[in-house]
């Protein structure tokens, strides 16, 4: 059976006091009451090493990277590659987030060249997929995140390599959500596609995001093809972000 899974997204948030605090907190609820969810914690690359060697003793937490360069190395100021991500600890690379293609203009093609990147450097990429309130409004849904699928995934990717995070624009750090029904319709095309596509496609494990909170997280979780979550906003508290583990019971 698919292990589920939720991974938190702290985005442009924390400093090491309180955010380590937060971890300590959450490693210990994890420890009192392993949950069958594995976590993922994707802090600030300030923070990472620290997340990292926090979490690597706990089984089934592990620390991520929210973004990584095409290249491995190079004279890219300010970048960090996904070998330096591994280097301290991380085992997975969120890649294609919303806020990197409409803040940084990264297109499909440059994310999935990314997502290369963190495959090579052994990461496990999390590549997100997700349409925008007008091409909502537009009836476009289901071609936007068929066109970023084709565009972002990698050939060869498999469910050992990549998690696909569905992420409606909109949603995210809105308090809106999709319909129960509208965000089965996508996960359901988003499976489809991937079967269609690579030989174990069916097996890539498939999240929902956009204002994941305790008191939606169960109803979202139990929709069929949601295989976990990509939290931003409620990940930064461990109060918060433990039900929503909990929630993929
Ligand atoms: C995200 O950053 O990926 C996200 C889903 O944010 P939020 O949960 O705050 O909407």
């Amino acid at each position: 059976m698919t292990r589920p899974l939720i991974a938190g997204n702290w985005k442009m948030n924390g400093l090491a006091e309180p955010g380590l605090a937060e971890v300590d907190r959450l490693v210990a609820l994890v420890r009192a009451a392993p949950p069958r969810a594995e976590i993922v914690l994707c802090p600030p690359a300030t923070l990472l090493a620290a997340v990292a060697a926090k979490l690597r003793l706990t089984s089934g937490m592990a620390a991520g990277g929210q973004d990584c360069h095409s290249k491995a190395s190079g004279a890219h100021t300010g970048d960090l590659s996904a070998a330096m991500l591994q280097d301290v600890g991380a085992a997975w690379c969120i890649v294609g987030h919303s806020e990197r293609r409409a803040e940084h203009g990264e297109d499909d093609a440059l994310v999935q060249t990314k997502a290369r990147a963190a495959l090579a450097a052994g990461l496990t990429a999390i590549i997100c997929v997700g349409e925008t309130l007008a091409e909502r409004d537009a009836g476009q849904t289901l071609d936007v995140v068929g066109r970023q699928l084709a565009g972002s995934v990698p050939d060869g990717a498999n469910a050992g390599t990549v998690v696909i995070a569905y992420e409606p624009v909109w949603a995210i750090g809105t308090g809106r959500t999709p319909t129960l029904a509208d965000v089965g319709a996508v996960h359901a095309f988003v499976r489809d596609k991937l079967a269609a596509r690579f030989k174990d496609g069916a097996g890539v494990r498939l999240l929902y995001g956009g204002s994941v909170k305790p008191d939606n997280a169960a109803q979202l979780m139990a929709v069929a093809n949601v295989d976990g979550a990509l939290v931003g906003g409620a990940s930064l508290k461990a109060a918060d972000f433990w039900p929503i583990v909990q929630a993929k019971g």
